[in-house]
């Protein structure tokens, strides 16, 4: 069944590789699809190794597998081997974040929402991640996801490349373009697809696909006339250009950076193509898949046979789609994230190698960003929705589901709300913690005023003004005896509806947009090789417990040489050489 695979190959291998496999053919000789990889699925031992001076890509892949390998050992996990692997990423989906959307869940449906649990909270397996980058405390989604999806971590707004170049430095990342696990899976014979509420070129999704030390290169009017002249290809023609059959599925936002500039968008009038190259990326896709679909609407999605369909594109809006609060007022009608995951995999099952997919819930982050927790938790129920939906149409027992988060965010809980109180509305309960015998009733705050159980730390929900210090920083102690010195500052919410959809929760620091935050998130993990997701990880160790459970990707990893004569992964990440490659071609 290896289709492409040969020709993928060689172009993510290194030209070293030869040898390479060479060394690993103890590894990789089991001949027959069904035996492939069978050998190299029993529990692996990876040694640790010190910690070098400096933190390079070659220790960061080494640590990363070693962890997966330990945590693998520990569960006993080894031997559990997946067929395919489901990667669910809640952008921004902080722990808090899913507290708050379980609450919402469930008090949406008259139950009890405290012990509520949305789909992915029913897995039997979790971890914690540790998301700092190499440069950054506290992540962005490029460096976190490329941890994610190629073992080593990276530079915050780096997709797919290693810490060593500069920002914006074309030149300087080639040969640094690490090989992710969707290129892996495709050059093992497996389908391939990514799905997202964003724009299909935005930071999460172009980390399966994409290689480019800048995140915002998502098309080409972005690439600075240096990176243009290096060579350099933005994220769109990336996607259309990926070697081999292409990626089986992409679905999501962002028509404007496949049309050439100009071009009328189909459903926005307002709406135009983004290209300076000319090039008409969707065109481009369908002459190379003449019998793969291409839909831009819901009408046209639900039309299409999807158990017959080999390849699909789907851009259902000029930029992001519509949060789930908004989108069935889309005149040309638009899929929830679930429809798009079902769609999805039944498109992937076909080929009987199994496949990787790749679902975002994008704009859970857009809605933290904007201080706004309602579309936050909407969001997350409705990404919530997309894992139940893939949960019914695999089987468990070859199938690895993993839902995650890149980074965390500033939303919290506040005050002593009672059990049951609406999680959008204002602290009803307990004033502090320490009168929990007494009547729960309104709890306001220090100068009076009722509060939000829920609120930010910083971004566009600062009311301003100030409290009882004179203006400027405060001084610890602020509060002697747990009496606020605050009287002002704090808007009078008794007559806001704080449920209100629109409503915006208060934020302590005024920004124009609300920033990430800097602890862990949770992992939780379902299927063959789940049960390795435990204890607290570093987030690069997540692609390595994947690769080490799936045979067909850890005897790709292998055969591409990453792997010793054992086939322990050693201190050698892959880097993909199709985009050099191409440049040089041309
Ligand atoms: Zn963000």
């Amino acid at each position: 069944m290896n289709r492409l695979p040969s020709a993928l190959r060689r172009a993510l291998c290194s030209a070293g590789c030869a040898a390479l496999l060479a060394g690993c053919a103890g590894v990789a000789t089991a001949p027959a699809a069904a035996d492939r990889g069978a050998a190299t699925a029993a529990a692996i031992s990876v040694p640790a190794i010190a910690r070098p001076s400096g933190e390079t890509p070659a220790w960061w892949f080494r640590a990363g597998a070693a962890q997966a390998a330990a945590a693998s050992a520990q569960a006993q996990a080894g031997g559990q081997r997946a067929k395919n692997v489901i990667v669910f990423l809640g952008d921004g989906m902080s722990l808090p974040t899913i507290a708050a959307a379980h609450i919402l869940a469930g008090q949406r449906a008259g139950v009890d929402g405290e012990s509520y649990r949305l789909s992915f909270e029913q897995f039997p397996f979790s971890a914690l991640s540790r998301t700092y980058e190499t440069d950054q405390q506290t992540p962005d989604s490029a460096g976190t996801m490329t941890a994610i999806m190629t073992g080593v971590k990276t530079r915050a707004g780096y997709i797919g490349v290693s810490q060593v170049p500069r920002r914006d430095d074309c030149a300087g990342s080639r040969g640094q373009e690490l090989v992710t696990t969707l290129e892996l899976a495709a050059a093992a014979g497996m389908s391939t697809g990514a799905v997202t509420t964003t724009r299909i070129t935005h930071a999460t999704p172009a980390a399966t696909y994409g290689h480019l030390p800048e995140r915002n290169w998502e098309v080409d009017a972005e690439l600075t006339p240096e990176a243009k002249a290096q060579g350099c290809k933005d994220f769109a023609a990336q996607l259309v250009d990926f070697p081999g059959g292409g990626l089986t599925v992409a679905m999501g936002g962002g028509r404007t950076e496949f049309l050439p500039a100009g071009a009328a968008d189909p459903e926005h009038a307002t709406a135009v193509g983004r290209r300076l190259d000319g090039r008409n990326l969707v065109a481009e896709w369908t002459a190379r898949h003449p019998q793969g679909r291409y839909v831009w609407n819901q009408h046209q999605l639900d039309a299409l046979d999807l158990a017959h369909t080999p390849q699909l594109l789907g851009l259902f809006e000029p930029s992001h789609m519509h949060y789930e609060h908004e989108r069935l007022h889309d005149a040309a009608g638009e899929p929830s994230l679930a429809q798009m995951t079902t769609a999805a995999i039944t498109v992937l099952r076909q080929n009987p190698n199994g496949f990787f997919l790749m679902v975002e819930g994008g704009r859970i982050d857009h809605a933290l960003h904007a201080g706004n927790a309602f579309r936050a938790l909407d969001e997350t129920i409705a990404f919530a929705e997309a894992v139940k939906a893939a949960q019914a149409a695999t089987d468990p027992a070859d199938t690895l589901i993993v839902v995650t988060a890149d980074h965390s965010h500033t939303m919290t809980f506040a005050g002593y709300p009672r059990r049951g109180n609406p999680i959008l509305g204002k602290v009803q309960g307990h004033t502090s913690s320490y009168d929990e015998g007494s009547t729960p009733g309104n709890a306001p705050d220090a100068t009076g005023l009722p509060y939000t159980t829920l609120g930010f730390a910083s971004g566009p929900g600062y009311t301003g003004a100030s409290d009882r210090q004179s203006e400027g920083p405060k001084h610890y102690p602020h509060a002697p005896n747990h009496i606020s010195p605050a009287t002002q500052g704090r808007p009078n919410l008794t007559d806001v509806d704080t449920t209100d959809p629109d409503y915006l929760q208060e934020a302590t620091v005024p920004l124009k947009a609300e920033t990430h935050g800097g602890e862990d998130v949770a992992i939780f993990a379902n299927g063959p090789g789940a049960a390795a997701f435990h204890g607290e990880l570093e987030q690069n160790a997540i692609f390595h417990i994947i690769v080490q459970h799936t045979p067909r990707l850890r005897t790709e990893l292998c055969q591409l040489g990453s792997c010793n004569a054992a086939g322990v992964p050693v201190e050698r990440p892959l880097y993909s050489r199709w985009l050099q490659q191409e440049q040089q071609g041309r």
